[in-house]
Parts: structure tokens; sequence; C-alpha cells
């Protein structure tokens, strides 16, 4: 089988491939991608600091208010004429006063490390904002490059495409599908020379030598390996 339209076919879509690499792994564009996810992360961050800070802060008034109902108490009990209390009632009030106190001190130190999570939690949110804003900002920086190189090389990906489609109307239909099938799957090159008796001009894995034997008939054979499209030259 005659495969030389189907190698200058390739040939020119080689040119389109390397347009088409240019523009889809240009580093703006990997940029992009790493600052999209940086920002996404970000936001991620910033919504768990926000449900763990609205947390935190209903600790704080359910602790606040604990701690104004035993500074209450404690009032209500000093004010009492103690004079007209019994020796045991007086016992009681003692121990009930001391409970209070420790409890008023252990509600000022959850109160005091309360606020300290606050902090840290503030602290940890403007640390994410400041990272999302200059995500964004490099993001948007990226993003003016990436439309600069589509402008400049989608003139040349037209031609390229059009030029091919041309050349397209030449080569064998089974063979053109097979080739496109392959290149969808961004393999390239897609038809590579047989290396040596039997082993694929690509990934040199070897090939059956019952393949090989039809390789003149059928003009291309699939190698197993790599997928590409082999013929002898
Ligand atoms: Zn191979």
């Amino acid at each position: 089988m005659d495969l030389t339209n189907l190698l200058k076919y390739q040939e020119l879509d080689e040119k389109l491939y390397n347009v088409e690499q240019r523009l889809t792994k240009s580093p703006a564009r990997k940029r992009a991608g790493e600052l999209s996810k940086i920002a996404k992360n970000a936001q991620i961050k910033s919504n768990e600091l926000e449900s763990e800070a609205s947390k935190v802060l209903k600790e704080i008034e359910d602790v606040k208010a604990k701690f104004e109902d035993n500074k209450k108490s404690l009032q209500s009990l000093l004010n009492k004429d103690l004079d007209k209390l019994s020796m045991e009632d007086l016992d009681k009030i003692t121990s009930l006063k001391a409970k209070i106190l420790s409890n008023l001190n252990f509600l000022e130190k959850h109160l005091q490390k309360h606020a300290e999570l606050v902090n840290r939690i503030l602290m940890d949110f403007n640390k994410t904002k400041k990272m999302y804003d200059e995500a964004r900002l490099q993001f948007i920086e990226c993003k003016n490059k990436i439309d600069e190189e589509t402008k400049e090389l989608e003139p040349e990906k037209e031609r390229l495409t059009k030029e091919l489609e041309e050349l397209s109307k030449s080569v064998e239909k089974n063979l053109l599908t097979e080739y496109k099938k392959r290149r969808n799957d961004n393999i390239f090159p897609v038809v590579v020379p047989l290396e040596g008796t039997n082993f694929c001009g690509r990934c040199r894995m070897e090939l059956p030598m019952v393949a090989i034997s039809r390789i003149k008939d059928v003009g291309v054979i699939t190698c197993e390996h790599c997928k590409r499209l082999v013929y002898k030259k």
C-alpha cells in the first residue's frame, strides 16, 4: 500500500501539532492552571474558616451567658443579710461562693482561649484572602498572555487546518480514520517506521512476527504498546 500521501499529511500535521502544543503547553497556561487551583483552595479554606469562626463565636456567646449567670448568683448571695443565717447556711454560702469564683475563673480562661482562637482564625483568614487576591491578579495577567498567544497563533492554526483538510482528500479513507482516531487521543507522531526487522520505531517494543508478515499487504500495523501505526520503509 502506498503511504506517501499519509506521510505527507503527517508532515503537515506536525506543524499543526506544534502550534497546538505551543498553545496548550505554554508556561502562561500552565501557570494559569496552577493559579486557579490556588484560588480554588483559598476559597475552600476561607469557607472552612468562616464556619469555624461562626462556631467559635457561638461558643463565646454561650460562655459569656454562663459567666453572666454566675456573676448574678454571686451578687445575690453577697446581698444576703448574713446575720440572719445559721452556721450551716453560712458554710453552704461560703462553699457556693468558692464554687462560683472557681467557675468564673474557668470561664474567664475559657473566654481568653476562645479569643485567641478567633484571632488565629482571623489571621488565617487574612492570609488566605491575600493569597486569593494575589492568585487572582496573577491569573488575570496569565489570561491576558494566553489571549495574546492565542491571537498570535490562531491564524496559523486555521491556515494549517484548512491545508490539512485539503490534503486529507488524497489519503486513503480507512487510513485517515485510523490516523485521526489516534491523533484525537493526543498520540503524535501517529505513523512511525518499523525499526530493524520487528520493532516499533517509537516505543521500540517488539512486534509479533505474525503482524510483521502482514505489514506489506495492509500497509500499517498497530503497535499494541503505544498504539502507533507502524509501516515498513
Ligand atoms: Zn510502539
